[in-house]
């Protein structure tokens, strides 16, 4: 719920509040700039302003920038709040006038914290806590109170220069202000977990350089759709940072390996992309390489597998989701709104084979394998870039 009157949002960091004062410094200063960005890709009037490490956003728009708050990394959680003077009368006034023009069902309490020296105010919180709650049970005729389960808490923030009231705290995805990282090129497929672990490393910091292999007749225009149509979902995240989507055509290593090779076809596939990514990763000042997959995931993540595709390339491949279940990627992908485009109606002519290795070694894949530095080569030449904004 907004608190009636709310004017500001206050909004708070979790690891960067733990960095060097210097590191802390920087990482608060590109918060700062993704943060206005974001507010200004949604034409949101907000200014920011930051003391003692705690950001505000005054706004006339409070519903709206509390939303782009906790879509912007490096932010842990934000809440609406109205603002007051640092006084127990200004307070109380406050609090009387939020709780009348609030819905309160069932018994509420006052929750108050002080920050600031020890001498900045003239009261303690636990007696803005007595006062404030006698200032609502005035306003309100003799609401029910429950301090231990109270249906509503009005929690009272009071610093040295000003006070605020809050009713609730939103959560942000947390981690550290995107571009604080060296980038990393992502493989996009336009299915659901690419897009998941692109945006994992994305909360961790670092920009993305996504990347689409067009498979052509195993793919096809409505497979571009989706990688599209999820990377333009990503770029909404990363409002003053280029990530303009790449494509690869790759037409002719499916049809190569499809030909040419049988059990071991998917990992020399993977083998292929990784190869590709690792050039588009030096031409990009990217420093490795994101992929969504997960341990068991299909028969070329087996961890035995995933062993011996990272075998071609001395780029890192980073995979955020290694770990997680199926549900639990969808149900984080419904969360950032990739889900939605993952799911555009495409046409898949397989290039699986029918028994696929599930516990290659190494030797076995390089014998079946392709020369493939010409169609790696091919593809870099022709990479495609779709500018997002
Ligand atoms: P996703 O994993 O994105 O849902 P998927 O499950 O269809 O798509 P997998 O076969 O699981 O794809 O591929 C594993 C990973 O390889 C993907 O998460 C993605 O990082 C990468 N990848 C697969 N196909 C492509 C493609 N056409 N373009 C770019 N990357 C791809
Ligand atoms: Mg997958």
């Amino acid at each position: 719920m907004i608190p009636p009157g709310a004017d500001t949002v206050l909004v708070r960091y979790g690891d960067i509040g733990v960095k060097s004062t210097k590191v802390q410094r920087d990482m608060e200063r590109s918060l700062e700039t993704n943060l206005q960005a974001m507010l200004d890709s949604r034409e949101v009037t907000g200014t920011l302003d930051w003391q003692w490490s705690r950001p505000r956003i005054r706004t006339p728009e409070v519903e709206a920038a509390t939303a782009a708050a906790c879509d912007t990394f490096g932010i842990v959680s934000a809440s609406p709040a109205r603002s007051a003077e640092p006084t127990m009368d200004a307070i109380c006034e406050a609090l009387a006038e939020v709780a009348t023009a609030t819905e309160i069902e069932g018994p509420f309490a006052v929750s108050a914290r002080r920050a600031g020296t020890r001498d900045a105010h003239p009261f303690t919180s636990e007696e803005i806590e007595r006062e404030g709650g006698q200032a609502i049970w005035d306003a309100l005729e003799k609401p029910e109170v429950d301090l231990e389960n109270p249906s509503l808490t009005f929690y009272v923030e009071c610093r040295s220069d000003e006070s605020f009231i809050v009713t609730e705290k939103r959560v942000g995805p947390g981690g550290l202000p995107l571009g604080s990282q060296r980038p990393l090129v992502s493989l996009l497929s336009g299915g659901i977990d690419s897009p998941v672990a692109a945006w994992e490393v994305m909360k961790r910091g670092s920009p993305i350089v996504p990347l689409y292999f067009d498979f052509e007749n195993y793919g096809g225009a409505d497979h571009v759709a989706r990688a599209v149509e999820s990377a333009r979902t990503l770029a909404e995240y990363a409002p003053n940072h280029t990530h303009d989507l790449r494509i690869a055509p790759a037409g002719a290593a499916a049809e190569r390996l499809v030909s040419e090779t049988g059990k071991t076809r998917m990992l020399s596939l993977r083998r292929y992309m990784l190869r590709v990514g690792e050039r588009v990763a030096e031409e990009t000042d990217a420093v490795g390489i994101v992929t969504g997959e997960a341990i068991g995931q299909k028969s070329s993540q087996t961890s035995a597998n995933l062993a011996l595709t990272d075998r071609v390339t001395r780029a890192p491949v980073h995979r955020p989701l290694l770990t997680w279940d199926k549900q639990e990627i969808i149900a984080h992908a419904r969360e950032i709104g990739t889900y939605e485009d993952a799911t555009i109606e495409a046409g898949c002519n397989r290039i699986a084979p029918e028994y696929p290795e599930t516990n290659a070694v190494l030797e076995e894949v390089e014998a079946a394998e392709p020369d493939l530095e010409g169609l790696v080569a091919e593809s870099v030449a022709g990479i495609e870039r779709v500018e997002l904004s």
